[in-house]
């Protein structure tokens, strides 16, 4: 097997493998032919001012590594790659705050399915002084100026930027998205940490607020961090949401600690390690590993606030631990998000924006659409301008910009979507395009899909998939559009596509979502980080971005005082009482809240 390497300053990481990825990119084997024993650099190319080179693993495609001690190395292992270069992946494994189990999970690119890391896993003991340390070192944190804290953040920003290429790299690597789609991890935390950054000051001032009698009480609010703030984040979009609700906790003056899905850690360390560089103090910001009901669990145990964002199942659980701790919560939970493409819509535009609010991220997005009620009267044109454009989505495993649709996360993944698809056929639903895996471009992928006849009783009706599938409805009146609309017990994200922007901001007020694009599918409100987003009903509780996503993270507390003496001085308490309730009485009159 033939792989396309970059020689970059510490060692050398995967381009593409021969032939495939190297049409993708428009590269040129320079040399085939195979040779027995030892890898064999047999071509090199300049390119990027720092060199490819096309290398000879003999014999690796079959075999499948055992190793237990480190990121599997094709100098050593003959079914490894160079998938991350070796050394960059011990760097970042480093990061882990503390992992003394023994125990090590391999993850793998979705890609290829060839390993990318042995990861340590941290005891519940671990997590707990991991907490203690980043308690400790918070005080001091808690201390500093907002603007200084700030000023991490808007370094952040640069970093991010500049390091897009590698970032991108990672998320592909380890998540098996498109790299337009892991583009909009690195736009999103550059945009959340220029708003906190450039916010923060007024979001955490403190404020006047109206004193019982004017002139003679005053009041002021302030905001005080809640300390430790643990953040346990999914896989889906590993980078932003391993970083993004953190960074409003860290400069609110809390210390933090994540436990990102295990699938995706290389991403959520990368992460870490660009904080440090930003010129966080050490223990401010931790990164433990390991299976949720263990880490995540020590976790909730730990923190003093838990930011929490997957499935609503485990949702449910992480809210009840909290609970019994009475510490607060924020919950971003799932959704089976509908779209409403009415009588007037652009059909090309709604066309053309449903394909991104299907299947960016491979559908694996929390505010995904994975419902669609389209006008009878333009049902069947809007479905050809939809599969039209889906029949020309380039789907591939490659670093390429121009690729549409990358693969599933894992098997487990790909297994659930293949199930919901299946049975729904099974059942009686029509698929108008894609329904099937498609293992010649990688082990992980699955085509988007588009069904028709989707009824009560097939899983995919009201389940989340989270894959590359949409169902189709029609509707011939707009109420009974929003009422399927709001059939679902999620109340994540709606999006409704008309000419007419102030009908569709009217019919938003009527649909139970969080969040509701008009002539987009979630991109507009994703990507405003003033405005508050999550879910209602079961989709979550509490909002992250704008000012509810760092008030959040601190408690408030009311100074008041008073010119006078409270207490009667010369009044018996019965002419008190009267003289107070004349008193309330002009207040109502003089129209003061
Ligand atoms: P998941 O709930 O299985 O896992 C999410 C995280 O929780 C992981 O880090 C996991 O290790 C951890 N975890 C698992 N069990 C735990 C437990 N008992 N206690 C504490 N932590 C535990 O979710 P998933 O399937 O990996 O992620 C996909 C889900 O996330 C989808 O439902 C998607 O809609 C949702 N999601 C929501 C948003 C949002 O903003 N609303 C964003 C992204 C993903």
């Amino acid at each position: 097997m033939f792989t396309w390497e970059r020689v970059t300053s510490n060692g050398f990481e995967l381009i593409g493998s021969d032939p495939q990825p190297l049409e993708a990119t428009g590269r040129r084997a320079i040399r085939r032919g195979s040779s027995g024993g030892n890898p064999r650099i047999v071509g090199r190319e300049p390119a990027d001012g720092r060199g490819l080179r096309l290398v000879d693993y003999p014999g690796r495609v079959s075999v499948r590594p055992e190793s237990t001690t480190g990121p599997a190395d094709p100098m050593l292992d003959p079914g490894a790659s160079y998938a991350l270069d070796p050394r960059r992946v011990r760097g970042l494994l480093g990061g882990v705050a503390a992992a003394t189990s023994g125990e090590t999970f391999r993850t793998t690119a979705p890609f290829t399915g060839q390993p990318l890391a042995e990861v340590p896993v941290s005891t519940a003991a671990d997590v707990a002084a991991v907490c203690d340390r980043g308690r400790r070192a918070q005080r001091a944190w808690a201390e500093t100026e907002v603007r200084h804290r700030a000023r991490v953040l808007l370094a952040l920003h640069d970093l991010v930027l500049d390091r897009q290429a590698e970032i991108m790299d990672l998320i592909q690597a380890e998540s098996g998205k498109a790299r337009k789609h892991a583009f909009e991890e690195v736009a999103h935390v550059a945009m959340t940490a220029r708003y906190y950054g450039l916010t923060a000051q007024r979001h955490l001032r403190g404020a006047p607020r109206l004193g019982a009698f004017p002139g003679l009480t005053q009041v002021r609010v302030n905001r005080a961090p809640k300390g430790v703030v643990g953040i346990i984040s999914p896989w889906n979009y590993p980078f932003t949401m391993a970083l993004s609700d953190g960074l409003p906790a860290l400069v609110s003056g809390n210390a933090v600690v994540t436990k990102p899905d295990t699938l995706t850690m290389l991403t959520a360390l990368s992460g870490a390690e660009l904080l440090r560089e930003a010129g966080l103090p050490d223990d401010l910001w931790q990164v433990v590993s390991g299976p949720g009901p263990v880490v995540g669990t020590a976790l909730i145990d730990a923190a003093d606030y838990l930011c929490f964002t997957g499935s609503t199942t485990t949702g449910r659980a992480v809210g009840a631990q909290a609970a019994r701790r009475l510490v607060g919560c924020s919950l971003e939970l799932g959704g089976k998000n509908p779209m409403l493409v009415l009588r007037d819509a652009a059909i090309g535009r709604a066309a053309e924006g449903a394909v991104r609010a299907c299947f960016s991220s491979a559908g694996q997005m929390c505010v995904s659409t994975e419902r669609m009620y389209v006008a009878d009267d333009i049902y069947d044109a809007f479905v050809a301008a939809f599969l039209q454009r889906i029949e020309s989505m380039r789907l591939a495993a490659d670093r390429s910009f121009e690729t549409d649709m990358g693969c599933m996360v894992s098997a487990a993944q790909l297994a659930k979507v293949t199930a919901h698809v299946d049975e729904a056929v099974a059942k009686g639903a029509r698929v108008l395009i894609g329904g099937r895996p498609r293992p010649g471009i990688g082990p992980l992928f699955f085509e988007p899909t588009v069904l028709e006849g989707v009824r009560p009783g097939m899983s995919i009706f009201a389940d989340e998939s989270f894959g590359p599938v949409v169902s189709l409805y029609r509707f011939t009146t707009e109420a009974d559009a929003v009422a399927r609309a709001n059939e679902s017990g999620y109340g994540l994200n709606a999006s409704i596509y008309t000419r007419d922007v102030s009908r569709g901001r009217r019919l938003a007020t009527q649909i139970r979502c969080g969040t509701v694009n008009i002539n987009e599918g979630y991109v507009p409100s994703f990507a405003s980080i003033d405005s508050p987003m999550g879910g209602m009903r079961e989709s979550g509780l509490g909002r992250r971005q704008g000012p509810e996503g760092i008030h959040r993270y601190t408690d408030l507390q009311a100074v008041a005082s008073s010119r006078v003496r409270v207490a009667p001085v010369g009044l018996s308490d019965e002419a008190y009482a009267r003289l107070f309730t004349r008193s309330l009485r002009l207040l109502k009159r003089v129209r003061r809240p």
